[in-house]
């Protein structure tokens, strides 16, 4: 059995949002802890977006999109991504309802993963303006699996009006 915190490294792409508290210091905090973890590698991180929120009314959201390179496997990330949520307080109420920190596994290398507890690629990516407008600034040519295209390509399908940067006053 291979040990499941010393795969070789695998680029993977994980989505952030926050609407709740302070969201940028959610979301900057987020990716500090990703970059302090010892089995990740932080490759890059986008710019952050304001999006409005979809589901319940509710604040607007701070997004934005990395990628690391993961020595866990697809599991073992996804309960460490959880635990940085619960981090930040996060506590689950009702579907699509706002969040302190929502992080998501979005792709795992070239992996399809359906499991009940994970499934990957991320099921909505294709159709999330929040997700895809900051993935593509830092993988706009990979190929989601499942689908016959590259991030930018289903980006272009998108109507993504109500994705706007913060300005670099705001994100360095
Ligand atoms: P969403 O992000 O879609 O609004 P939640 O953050 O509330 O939903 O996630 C609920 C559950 O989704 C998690 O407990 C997790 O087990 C499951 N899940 C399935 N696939 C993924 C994925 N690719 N990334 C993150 N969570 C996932
Ligand atoms: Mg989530």
């Amino acid at each position: 059995m291979p040990n499941p915190q010393s795969l070789t490294p695998t680029l993977c792409a994980i989505a952030l949002g926050s609407n709740l508290g302070e969201p940028l210091a959610h979301v900057q905090g987020a990716v500090q802890c990703l970059d302090q973890t010892p089995t990740l590698a932080l490759q890059a991180c986008s710019r952050w977006y304001s999006t409005t929120a979809v589901g319940p009314p509710q604040p607007d959201y701070i997004n934005g999109c990395v990628l690391v390179h993961s020595q866990l496997a697809p599991l073992a990330l996804l309960d460490h991504l959880l635990a940085i949520e619960r981090q930040f307080g996060r506590i689950r109420r009702e579907r699509n309802g706002p969040r302190t920190l929502d992080l998501d596994l979005l792709l795992y290398g070239d992996q399809i993963i359906d499991l009940p507890r994970l499934q990957v690629p991320h099921p909505r990516m294709c159709d999330r303006p929040f997700v895809l407008v900051p993935l593509a600034e830092i993988a706009p040519d990979w190929h989601v699996p499942n689908t016959q295209h590259t991030v930018r390509q289903l980006l272009q399908t998108l109507d993504s009006a109500g994705v706007h940067r913060l300005t670099p006053e705001v994100c360095p």
